[in-house]
């Protein structure tokens, strides 16, 4: 049974508070944060590890985002109510929770198998229902493109070109860039069809982005 208790709540309310401090100034995201259950996505051994400020292992090799690196991420996106946004890497399905809290649709792909299996089977059990693939995500969602954002939430040697071209005119893609130890993340505005302004970030470091347009397995 899932308990959202009055301590959970303030020690979401003080993590909010840290990422604040931290530089995340948009205050939908900081009440986004305060809403979403993270400790939800722990097992019950691990709970005090729920409201600290880091990433957590969810299994498979994998982990549930940093809330400083999701709220950043989701801060450069420049969310806006109705906006249609792909995820690449749904992993826990924490970051697609902060992103239906701010009132977008959500279409979120995941590689591992297991990992999609079992994050859709959750989240709806928590009240969010974005759209749930399976699959490469290095090489968009045609079917469903194009997209007004477009997150990928693990570490690519480069931009994957349809996730470029799925992207709307004057949409952004937010994607960290660079090698498996670091990577600088990338703001990319499509100004039209050929052109893009890209804006270069903090650094960060993720797991990283498999598949076609990722790195070889
Ligand atoms: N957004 C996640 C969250 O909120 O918990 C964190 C994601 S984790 C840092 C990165 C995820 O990307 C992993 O679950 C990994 O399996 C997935 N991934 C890696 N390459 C992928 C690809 N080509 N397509 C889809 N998912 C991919």
């Amino acid at each position: 049974m899932l308990e959202d208790s009055y301590r959970h709540k303030g020690l979401r309310r003080k993590l909010a508070q840290t990422l604040k401090k931290k530089g995340i100034r948009d205050e939908r995201i900081i009440r986004a944060i305060e809403k979403v259950p993270r400790h939800y996505f722990f097992d019950q051994a691990f709970l005090e590890h729920a409201y600290q400020d880091k990433a957590f292992p969810i299994g498979q090799g994998q982990t549930i985002s940093q809330p400083f690196t999701v709220a950043f991420q989701t801060q450069l996106l420049e969310i806006e109510e109705g906006d249609k946004v792909l995820e690449i890497g749904t992993g826990s399905g924490y970051q697609a929770c902060i992103l239906l809290e701010l009132g977008a649709e959500v279409f979120t792909i995941e590689y591992i198998r297991s990992l999609f299996q079992t994050t859709k089977a959750f989240l709806p059990r928590m009240g969010y229902n974005p759209h749930f693939f399976h699959g490469d995500g290095t090489k968009g969602l045609p079917a469903f493109a194009p997209f007004d954002k477009i997150i990928v939430t693990a570490a690519a040697p480069e931009v994957p070109k349809p996730l470029q071209e799925q992207l709307k005119t004057g949409g952004i893609l937010v994607i960290p860039v660079g090698d498996d130890s670091l990577q600088k993340m990338m703001r990319i505005i499509k100004l039209n069809e050929t052109e893009f302004r890209e804006e270069a970030h903090d650094f960060f470091s993720f797991v990283p982005l498999v598949g076609k347009f990722g790195w070889k397995k």
